[in-house]
């Protein structure tokens, strides 16, 4: 393909705005489309880390294990709409069949092996959009309340050691030096010195796209509802009644991908995993890096505008409502661990793209070689934007990939 042919890409959060920046860094003439501003949807409201150790999928054997107590305890990181599961009983039962051991064991390596490459993805786009300021290298780390929560997880940081993750043990006195912030005491801990954060995800990608329209990128502030082919490319349609020519699209919508039609959506068993935060504003002193209470499923991050206590999984759907559970039970285990005000200056609410096998799509769709997708990245959009970013460019540019993608094929789900 020629350089200066077109690609659209539909979605401009974290992962489309990378793919659109490495698109324009191989020549070709790019259009991002989004009825929202750049960045504004889940990949602004997230917990902020370059989660490069996080191997291992939500969906796993401990998670099974644990899985009733979860779901009707009042004091939970995971809540269930019966509802909803009910009627999405399928995609539930292939999320919970992932938890098989051999299941999870697949999976990890896999992502594993994509982690890997996170700053191959990442690291260019920093220095191409001006964003280096936005990381902060002070590591990310876990802490564990007690000797059996530590226990518990062992098998499983055995799996991130081995595929890859670097850390250290820390003990409860050497958490409370690098973190005295905490005022709960933690047993035991991991840190991962390597890794890194941003400090304010929402910028990040208000800084890609600033860069993308320097560099002669188009915006069309429109929805997508769906892709026609054409001889050699294809038209993309739009609410307003115009369209879109292009040679190639790519489709990064996020959770919201299956709903453009004519990509070959059907057969995609993409749904949600909805996730909330809570932000205290100028409290982000209280820590020096994002520190995660595993079991309790959540992290808190120092940002430039405070302290973020972001995550739990809900499966509910994709309304806009929010569940005051998820929230009360952040600020409750937030207060927990920090002195803090008793009400957060923010609650937010955001949709995780989600497949079964907790694996993204990243690549050609089966409908047409003009259509590629890039989206699913689940708990780490923000780690594996700049990868698949560059994994999507490769491709379009009909290069080998510089990462075997074979296992983020669509082809699995047929
Ligand atoms: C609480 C929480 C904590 C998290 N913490 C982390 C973390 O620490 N580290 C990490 O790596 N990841 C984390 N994640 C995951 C990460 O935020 C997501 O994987 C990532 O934001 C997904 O990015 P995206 O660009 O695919 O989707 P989105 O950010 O949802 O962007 C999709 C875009 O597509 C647009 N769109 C939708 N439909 C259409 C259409 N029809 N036409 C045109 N445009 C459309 C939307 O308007 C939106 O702008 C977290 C998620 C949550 C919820």
């Amino acid at each position: 393909m020629n350089k200066n042919k077109s690609v659209a890409v539909v979605g401009a959060g974290i992962v489309g705005t990378s793919c659109a920046l490495w698109l324009q860094k191989k020549g070709f003439l790019v259009t991002l489309i989004d009825p929202d501003s750049p960045g504004s949807g889940t990949s602004s409201g997230n917990a902020c880390t370059i989660a490069d150790y996080a191997c291992i999928p939500v969906n796993s054997p401990s998670i099974f294990k644990r899985l009733p107590g979860l779901m009707f305890a009042s004091d939970s990181p995971l809540t269930v709409d019966t509802k909803y599961a009910l009627s999405h009983l399928p995609w539930m039962m292939r999320f919970l069949s992932n938890c098989r051991p051999s299941r999870v064991a697949r999976i990890s390596r896999i992502l594993g092996k994509l982690l890997l490459k996170t700053h191959e993805g990442l690291d260019p786009l920093l220095e191409f959009s001006d964003s280096k300021h936005l990381l902060s290298q002070q590591g990310c780390m876990y802490v564990y309340k007690t000797e059996r929560e530590f226990e518990n997880a062992r098998a499983a940081n055995q799996v991130r050691r081995d595929n890859g993750a670097i850390f250290s043990e820390l003990d409860s006195g050497e958490i409370r030096e690098l973190e005295p912030g905490i005022k709960s005491s933690f047993v035991k801990g991991l840190l991962f010195e390597q890794a890194s954060h941003v400090l304010n995800p929402q910028s990040l990608t208000t800084r890609y796209f600033d860069c993308f329209q320097k560099n002669r990128g188009r915006y069309v502030k429109q929805r997508v509802q769906a892709v026609l082919h054409e001889n050699d490319g294809v038209k993309i349609l739009l609410d307003d009644g115009e369209s879109v020519d292009a040679d190639r699209v790519v489709i990064a919508a996020g959770a919201f991908s299956r709903q453009i039609r004519g990509t070959g959506e059907h057969h995609l068993p993409l749904d949600t995993e909805r996730g909330y935060h809570v932000q205290y504003a100028g409290m982000q002193s209280l820590l020096n890096r994002p520190v995660s209470w595993n079991e309790a499923g959540f992290y808190a991050t120092p940002m430039d505008e405070g302290l973020r206590i972001a995550g739990t999984v809900e499966i509910a759907g994709f309304h806009e409502t929010k569940n005051p559970a998820n929230l009360n039970y952040l600020i409750r285990k937030g207060q927990e661990m920090f002195d803090l005000p008793e009400r957060p200056d923010q609650e937010w609410l955001g949709f995780r793209p989600t497949f079964p096998d907790a694996l993204p799509v990243i690549g050609h769709s089966l409908v047409s070689e003009y259509v590629l997708y890039a989206f699913g990245h689940q708990h780490l959009g923000l780690t594996l934007a700049g990868i698949t970013g560059k994994l999507i460019a490769e491709l379009v540019n009909h290069e080998e990939p510089s990462h075997n993608i074979n296992p983020f094929s669509p082809r699995r789900f047929l």
